[in-house]
């Protein structure tokens, strides 16, 4: 999401203000952090960074600073107070208007802060994505209303709302004319989106989806992150449309009831596990990743050998996990949290070798297999090399003509590596 709003920033600053990306940031005139205040660490790299401009600043008094994103948004001016240089604090709803906040800074030497919440006002103001990938982002829905009691989603990005059909099919058949084949819907709980069209009729994620996959040239369709509770069965029947990558990711934070119950996920391990099943009748071989949450308050050991036993029941793949961290103005900051933070560090590292033995299980399965790769790049590594993503998300480095980047290729699997694989082309 941060990722997505940023090209944002970039393609307002380039197209309103004819600015030009620089990575000196010696040259720049004006420099942007797009910021994530999920977990107290990234947070605290805001002001290591702030810190790290500021003699910029005072070797170029005119250098414009600004701080977007979430902690600009929880923060607000408390910014300033603890960083005075910053000219300009925007948040994730406001990010449209930062032409004119670059604008009044300049003109005013004052700052400029907004990090209200328009409704969704803002992707009517975007302009055309300047840099384009083979594989891009759409936003189609923005905020959440779920007030998971250890989140501070809803108070940072507002309530859900969902962006006009209309809109969101304009902007992904202009990337499909310009070469994009696969679309990742974003949105804090996209299965939340929930729309009128032109006519005034009622379309949810399945329905969008459908739609998507009827644009010429939209061939690969994910979407990203999805709440279990609202994993309708409308959304699973979606995957029988084969443009849905085999791949699916649905955070589910804990396997014990009574810690999803403090959690507030609304729902209980037992549906987890029922819409998975119901998915894999449809797509036997998916691959399932998920976000977990460990060392939650008074989370015990019982509880979390629940958790394990889940990963093992499902077999997630390449999955993300965190130590909670208590956020401000979320229930759970102020739970007992009596659990010692080596015992904490304990669970994640057991739980993260788990994920990784079951990950590995899977590239190891995927040697010898036909796979259908959007050439994405050149390799990172080897320039005479090219590099893709497979259906279940897997980067695959393979010897190919630069010409095939923007389309799909089937690659032969030759070897799993740990964090990518290596293949042959087929044709
Ligand atoms: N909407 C998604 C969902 O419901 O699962 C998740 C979005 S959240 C931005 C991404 C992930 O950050 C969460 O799934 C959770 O695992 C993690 N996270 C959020 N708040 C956290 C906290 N206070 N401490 C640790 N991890 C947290
Ligand atoms: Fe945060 Fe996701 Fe819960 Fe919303 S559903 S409050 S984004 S964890």
């Amino acid at each position: 999401m941060n990722e997505y709003d940023s090209s944002k920033m970039v393609d307002m600053m380039c197209t309103k203000r004819n600015m030009q990306l620089t990575k000196d940031p010696s040259e720049a005139d004006l420099i942007l952090l797009n910021t994530c205040s999920i977990r107290e660490k990234p947070q605290e790299k805001v002001f290591h960074q702030l810190g790290r401009w500021k003699p910029l600043k005072k070797k170029k008094p005119e250098l414009i600073i600004g701080v977007g994103g979430c902690v600009a948004s929880q923060e607000g001016e408390n910014i300033i107070k603890r960083a005075p240089y910053v000219d300009i604090v925007f948040g994730p709803q406001t990010l449209h208007r930062l032409p004119k906040m670059y604008d009044d800074a300049v003109k005013t030497n004052l700052p400029s802060i907004d990090t209200s919440f328009p409704k969704i006002e803002k992707f009517s103001k975007f302009p055309d994505a300047i840099n384009i990938n083979p594989s891009a982002f759409v936003s189609i829905m923005e905020g959440c209303s779920k007030f998971c009691s250890f989140c501070v989603v809803p108070n940072t990005r507002g309530l859900e709302v969902s962006r006009p059909p209309e809109q969101i099919l304009n902007e992904i058949k202009k990337l499909a004319d310009r070469g994009v084949r696969e679309i990742n819907l974003l949105g804090q709980n996209v299965n939340a989106y929930r729309a009128k069209d032109f006519h005034g009729i009622k379309l949810c994620l399945a329905d969008l989806l459908h739609l998507v996959a009827d644009i010429d040239g939209v061939d690969r369709i994910r979407f990203t992150t999805s709440h279990p509770l609202q994993f309708t069965d409308d959304l699973i029947n979606s995957f029988e449309n084969r443009k849905l990558a085999n791949y699916l990711h649905l955070p589910v934070q804990s396997g014990s009831d009574r810690i999803l119950k403090l959690m507030e996920r609304k729902h209980k391990v037992e549906r987890y596990i029922d819409r998975i099943e119901k998915l894999r009748s449809i797509r036997p071989d998916i691959s399932i990743s998920s976000d977990f949450i460990v060392g939650f308050p008074g989370e015990t050991d019982a509880d979390f050998e629940e958790t394990i036993d889940l990963i093992n029941k499902i077999g997630f793949d390449q999955s993300y996990s965190f130590i909670f961290s208590p956020r401000p103005n979320t229930p759970a900051a102020d739970m007992v949290d009596d659990v010692p933070y080596e015992e904490k560090l304990s669970r994640l590292n057991k739980l993260q070798a788990l994920i990784s033995q079951n990950s590995n299980k899977i590239s190891q399965s995927m040697i010898g297999t036909k796979q259908s790769v959007l050439v994405e790049k050149q390799s990172k590594k080897n320039t005479d090399q090219l590099a893709g993503r497979t259906e279940n998300n897997r980067w695959v480095n393979f010897d190919g003509p630069h010409d095939l980047i923007g389309s799909f290729v089937n690659l032969s699997v030759t070897e799993a590596l740990p964090n990518s694989l290596r293949a042959r082309l087929i044709n």
